[in-house]
């Protein structure tokens, strides 16, 4: 493969390192699926304490004084065939507790560790790094590196493109303009139209107005964007910016999530692996359910619908349905989730809390996956469902909606449908949905159909990364 270009991806979590979330995820697949378009890339990310001791042997590549407070020492290593680029900078980074924060809440000084990050970016970007490398494209995510195209359009980019991709807008990363100097942002630039964000910064904004080209995760959850609805006050700036924003789907890890590679394996070829790993999950939880047994692996969140469980699902048991959910998150809704445990043994099981193989259990042998999020820029379990053949149940919103079929008449008979879609997000089409749910799941040759259709998704990384390719291609020029 020729290599076209290399690019700098800077963000603040990168599976299998450092994960909170989807975009720790997409971090960590997309050198991989970049290398097969012919782009290198290498992932910036601050070292946290729990990363320093695998800096050992690693070689520096990058050295700063003066970076808020201390010295800042970039070196290099590869984890899981991925080139990583660790930030280390103790009085910033090796601290107990997850990347933005610690037992009291956030750190106070988050502006500033991640004004480092994306300092540090933004010269490497522009200088190149003391082995040689560097990159023809900056490519930033989320509010924690979005002073990074700021940064480089300042300084001057030497050429170099930058794009800005946005996972979630609802986290903008906000400091008062009282910091402008100290975050080292040009006062002349302090105005709507570049880095004033309602009177204060939003390093988020910083970066959307700065970066040449601005994508996020899906399409649907791009034009949702530039309304007030679901922008989250940034819908003037990314309407602004029409001309260069785009959506790209993320795409799953199809090695990691594969029906042929669980506890019972199953294909579309042979589905009797999941009737096995259907009846080892009910083990599993004491469970004996003669409808669908749906699943929701999730943080417990008002993003995430989580509070409109409780109003529907007593009627989805009525109507001889069962529910595993795993997650945590918000300490009511994890309330709410124990209350439904408890009040249908037998019927609803429950596990608080973050894991991996658990989730891979339960979509192997769940019949359908609920999403009803009120806003989703993509997700990813949605897809998890479409590959293991478990039925998505959906909010049409954001990526779900650009990714799951509606299983309407017209659609089975052609043949399309892939899941269950509902709007609004609230208790009463929700509602409708799981009625929808348990009358499909009825009817066991239309159900087979609509699961083989969705197993046979392209999921992958494939078409994604082509896209990103395609724009770094643009900006290379
Ligand atoms: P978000 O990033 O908004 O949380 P996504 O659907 O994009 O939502 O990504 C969430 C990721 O985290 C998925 O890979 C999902 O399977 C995983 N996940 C969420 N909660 C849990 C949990 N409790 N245990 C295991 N995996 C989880």
């Amino acid at each position: 493969m020729k290599l076209l270009g290399r690019v700098l991806s800077v963000a603040s979590e990168c599976v299998p390192l450092m994960k909170t979330g989807g975009l720790a995820d997409v971090v960590g697949a997309l050198p991989a699926a970049l290398a097969l378009q012919g782009w290198e890339m290498r992932v910036l990310m601050p070292a946290y304490r729990a990363l320093r001791p695998r800096l050992a042997g690693w070689k520096e590549v990058w050295r700063e004084e003066g970076l808020w407070g201390g010295e800042g020492v970039v070196y290099a290593g590869e984890v899981a065939g991925i080139q990583m680029l660790l930030l280390d900078a103790p009085h910033l980074y090796d601290r107990d507790g997850g990347p933005y924060g610690g037992v009291s809440g956030d750190w106070s000084d988050n502006a500033q560790r991640f004004a480092a990050l994306s300092w540090v970016a933004a010269r490497i970007a522009r200088e190149g790094l003391s082995d040689g490398w560097s990159p023809d494209i900056l490519h930033v995510h989320d509010w924690q590196a979005g002073f990074a195209p700021a940064y480089l359009a300042f300084g001057g980019s030497g050429g170099v493109g930058s794009v800005m991709t946005i996972h979630n807008i609802a986290f903008q990363g906000w400091a008062p303009a009282s910091m402008l100097g100290e975050l080292r942002l040009p006062v002349d630039e302090f105005h709507p139209a570049v880095l004033e964000y309602y009177g204060g910064l939003s390093s988020l904004k910083a970066g959307l107005v700065t970066a040449d080209r601005v994508t996020t995760v899906s399409p649907t959850y791009a034009a949702e964007l530039m309304r007030p609805d679901f922008g989250m006050g940034m819908q003037g700036v990314i309407a602004e910016r029409a001309a260069v924003v785009s959506g790209i789907l993320n795409g799953v890890d199809t090695g990691v999530w594969d029906p042929s590679s669980e506890t019972v394996p199953y294909s579309t070829a042979s589905m009797k692996g999941k009737a096995a790993n259907r009846a080892a999950l009910c083990d599993e939880f004491g469970l004996q359910v003669p409808g669908p047994l749906a699943i929701v692996v999730s943080r417990l969140t008002d993003q995430k619908g989580i509070d409109l469980m409780a109003a529907v699902i007593p009627d989805f048991i009525d109507a001889g349905g069962g529910l595993v959910v795993l997650g945590s998150g918000d300490p009511a809704l994890e309330n709410a989730m124990r209350g439904l445990a408890a009040r249908y043994p037998g019927r609803v099981g429950l596990r608080i809390g973050y894991d991996e193989s658990l989730s891979h259990r339960l979509f192997a042998g769940g019949d359908a996956v609920l999403v009803p999020s009120r806003f989703e820029p993509c997700g990813l379990t949605q897809m998890y469902g479409l590959r293991y053949g478990t039925l998505p149940v959906v909010a049409a919103v954001g990526g779900l909606a650009d990714t799951v079929i509606h299983a309407n008449p017209a659609a089975i008979s052609a043949g399309v449908a892939t899941g269950i879609t509902f709007h609004p997000t609230d208790a009463v089409a929700f509602g409708t949905a799981l009625r929808q749910l348990v009358a499909l799941y009825g009817d066991k040759a239309v159900w087979a159909r609509v699961q083989k259709n969705a197993m046979k998704q392209d999921v992958g990384w494939a078409a994604s990364a082509a896209a990103y390719a395609g724009l770094y291609a643009e900006l290379k020029g």
